[in-house]
């Protein structure tokens, strides 16, 4: 790589690879170079919880470009190196080897690491996470011979393992802390179809429950002790309790960081020459009241890269899109689009018992939410819902045979 990028983007992931994309299709023709830590080319995470874990989806399907791209584009691709320091005075960072690269502008996109465990016995053998194709081809090298699996967090990511889990027949139970599945996410509603779905499927789903200890034999994990004190036999245990933003060399210079680190709405940080993007970022979000939020999703870290790359290039800032994500657990795909925090009304559309529903979020008779579960059209047409910010109400919502006659009513169908 060359000593000194006009473009040095740090963290070789999704956001990180996008910026450099959208900034040749914007034209840019400055130097760009990416630093990244794993051994990989950017890649896909999503199939890691789902179609490369159950081994639908081979690893060359992952990658996010093709082999030319970087030859092509003429962007530098530096794998295996951590950066650890960045002197915002100079302009360079130092990688862990002690290695130094120059920016004209910094963007960082180093996205998150998995929360740990601070209990005794969270270090054993057999005691995993999920976030990277390493940890995932690990874990499926261990469901191989596992004769039972504990999943500790019942987040989107902890139930598309359990899904995983029981695709191979191995029996597996969810830990919770709080009284009811995706408890962060979504409404009481859309977490007891999940307990559902997954009772029904033989996970056994504990609610409202601790881990104290993971105890162990040989150096190898063997069960967990609860906070009622009873024992969980299991021998490979999945721990999925949320993810702590990459962020700590920004910290270290004094970036304003709360949840993540602070960005502008053009993603800058309060450090001159540094822009930071996706999972490690907390943005003004439009669709939160202008309230920062640090999301995890694929449509986000899409987003704030193109907004970056725009900032860079001096070009209009598209308007902003609606949040939004997916998830799939055995048939079921859920989308979820917008933000539901504050909402004072969930209104159901649909049969739950079917299998195909939506929960519609309104917050003073506004629609700013919406989970659609297995309903593609609801989703479509709730995005422009959200989008056009539509004021309705429940009736109405419960009633419309296909949510449309509400987007005719102010003419964005
Ligand atoms: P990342 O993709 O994590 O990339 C950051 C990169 O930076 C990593 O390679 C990291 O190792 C590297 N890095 C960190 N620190 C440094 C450093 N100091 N120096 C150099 N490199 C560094 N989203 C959805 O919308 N739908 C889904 O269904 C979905 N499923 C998911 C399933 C799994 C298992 C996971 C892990 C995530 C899933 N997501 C999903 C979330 C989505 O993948 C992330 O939001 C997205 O990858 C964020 O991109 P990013 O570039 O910000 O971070």
């Amino acid at each position: 790589m060359n000593s000194t990028s006009d473009i040095l983007i740090v963290g070789a992931g999704l956001a990180g690879a996008q910026v450099a994309v959208s900034l040749r299709q914007g034209g840019y023709e400055g130097t760009v170079g990416i630093i990244g830590d794993e051994p990989h080319a950017p890649y896909d995470r999503p199939p890691l919880s789902k179609g490369y874990l159950r081994g639908e989806v081979g690893r060359p399907d992952l990658a996010l470009k093709s082999d030319d791209f970087f030859g092509d584009t003429g962007v530098e691709l530096v794998t295996g190196r951590t950066v650890t320091e960045i002197n915002p005075a100079d302009r360079m960072v130092t990688d862990d080897n002690g290695e130094r690269f120059g920016y004209g502008q910094l963007v960082w996109a180093a996205g998150g690491s998995p929360r740990r465990l601070s209990i005794p016995g969270a270090e054993l053998d057999g005691v995993l996470s999920l976030r990277s194709l390493t940890d995932a081809d690990r874990i499926r090298e261990a469901a191989g011979s596992a004769r039972s699996a504990a999943i500790i967090g019942g987040g989107h990511i902890g139930l598309e393992l359990a899904a995983a889990f029981r695709h191979w027949n191995v029996p597996v139970t969810v830990i919770e802390a709080q009284d009811r599945l995706l408890a962060r996410v979504t409404c009481p509603i859309v977490s007891d179809y999940y307990h559902s779905l997954h009772r029904n499927a033989g996970v056994d789903v504990r609610l409202a429950a601790g881990v104290d200890e993971l105890v162990g034999e040989d150096g190898r994990v063997c069960g967990a002790v609860l906070s009622d004190g009873s024992l969980l036999t299991a021998d490979l245990v999945i721990v999925g309790i949320g993810l702590v933003p990459n962020i700590q060399p920004l910290a270290r210079i004094g970036a304003s960081c709360s949840n993540g680190v602070d960005v502008d709405s053009d993603g800058r940080t309060s450090i001159a020459g540094i822009f930071a993007v996706g999972d490690c970022a907390n943005r003004e979000h439009p669709y939160a009241g202008g309230s920062r939020v640090r999301l995890e999703s694929v449509p986000n870290a899409t987003e704030q890269a193109k907004i970056v790359a725009n900032a860079i290039l001096g070009q209009p800032q598209a308007s902003p899109a609606p949040p939004w994500f997916w998830s799939h657990q055995y048939d079921t795909k859920l989308q979820t689009v917008g933000l539901l925090a504050g909402h004072d009304e969930a209104v159901v559309r649909g049969d739950i018992g079917s299998g195909k529903f939506s929960v519609v979020y309104l917050r003073n008779g506004v629609v700013i939410a919406l989970d659609c579960i297995n309903n593609v059209r609801d989703f479509a047409r709730g995005k422009l819902l959200v989008q056009e910010g539509v004021r309705t109400t429940a009736d109405a919502v419960r009633e419309s045979a296909d949510l449309k006659f509400i987007l005719d009513s102010v003419g964005a169908a």
